[in-house]
């Protein structure tokens, strides 16, 4: 299989057919018409093999995966998805690999309506770049900042699966409920990218990120875009059945602390619209927890049950010192 076919067999035609894409795969460059009264919205993101996802992972958790965390910042800016590109680096045109990969990648893309619309295939260490374009009605976008002081922080869904199926995928975790085991391995193998809540906190929510890096490591983040300080009390963290089967408080605690993978969406909202925004996520079957709240100043403070509390883990940081050994 030469590069020509490979391209041919596996993305000439992937992700959901659109009537915006006038050019998609097969000339310099797409075409795409961008809907009147939006903005376009961009975002890439890379992952990298023994980086992000253990050597040998299955290839179609790869492909869901690469475009998963790429329609998470899309969510996160409360933004539809339409078009992808994607950069694809190989160290071989292993078939077996490419139609679990393809799986991954064009079920999902079908799932959200995103067409492949172009990309570029070289020969090298398995690196895949995916580029994703998606439009809002212009000035809707959900950004980190805009949030005020008295904002209620919330966050989608439970924390600290991923983080657990992490690490029972690389072997540093074992479990006793199959059950349980195999839900967090999903959580981290196939993540859900909250792209339909994205869309229904526009208008309601006043700031929003998706949790790539954990929430010690992303709240900063957002605390420091909106210019203020924030609360976060811990024991409200939301944290699935599965997890606690996973270990003891501290251990389950710090997961949801630090872990990344999970990408559900950090949220600030109006405390008078907190109660809305839930019943949004509701009508998605996704919860929606309060876990802290914004405040004037710029410290961040943690509390487990009233008490001061400060976190064992750190978030996930591609160049501090103890994260630029493989992580997984
Ligand atoms: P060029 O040299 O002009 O960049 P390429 O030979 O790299 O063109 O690619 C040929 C066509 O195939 C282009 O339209 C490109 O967008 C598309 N393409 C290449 N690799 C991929 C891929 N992995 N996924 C989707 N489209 C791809
Ligand atoms: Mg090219």
């Amino acid at each position: 299989m030469d590069e020509f076919e490979l391209i041919g067999r596996y993305f000439a035609h992937m992700g959901a057919a659109r009537a915006d894409v006038d050019l998609g795969v097969g000339d310099d460059a797409a075409l795409l018409r961008v809907p009147e009264s939006t903005d376009l919205v961009a975002a890439v993101d890379t992952i990298v093999e023994g980086r992000h996802f253990p050597a040998g992972a299955a290839a179609r958790s790869i492909g869901h995966r690469a475009l998963a965390v790429n329609l998470s910042d899309i969510a996160a800016m409360g933004a539809e998805p339409a078009w992808a590109t994607l950069a694809l680096t190989l160290p071989r045109a292993d078939k077996e690999w490419l139609d679990g990969f393809a799986r991954g990648f064009g079920d999902l893309a079908c799932a959200h309506g995103v067409a492949l619309v172009g990309g570029d295939t070289t020969a090298g260490p398995l690196t895949i770049s995916v580029q994703i374009l998606g439009h809002v009605p212009r000035g809707s976008a959900l950004t980190r900042g805009g949030a005020k002081a008295g904002d209620v922080l919330a966050v989608t869904g439970t924390l600290g699966d991923a983080g657990a199926g992490l690490a029972l995928a690389t072997g540093a975790l074992e479990m006793r409920d199959p059950a349980a085991a195999r839900e967090l391995l999903q959580r981290f193998e196939y993540p859900t990218p909250r792209v339909e809540f994205g869309i229904a906190a526009r208008g309601i929510a006043s700031a929003a990120m998706d949790i790539s890096d954990g929430l010690v490591g992303d709240l900063p983040k957002l605390a420091a875009a909106c210019g203020l300080g924030a609360t976060v009390e811990v024991e409200r963290l939301p944290m699935s059945r599965a997890l606690h089967a996973a270990g003891d408080e501290e251990k389950t605690r710090a997961w949801a602390l630090g872990a990344g993978d999970d990408y559900e969406l950090l949220i600030a909202v109006p405390p008078e619209r907190f109660s809305e925004l839930a019943t949004r996520a509701g009508q998605l079957n996704l919860t929606l927890t309060a876990i802290g709240a914004l405040h004037r100043g710029n410290a961040l403070k943690w509390t487990l049950h009233g008490a001061e509390f400060t976190p064992s883990v750190q978030g996930f940081d591609h160049f501090r010192r103890a994260s630029t050994q493989i992580t997984v």
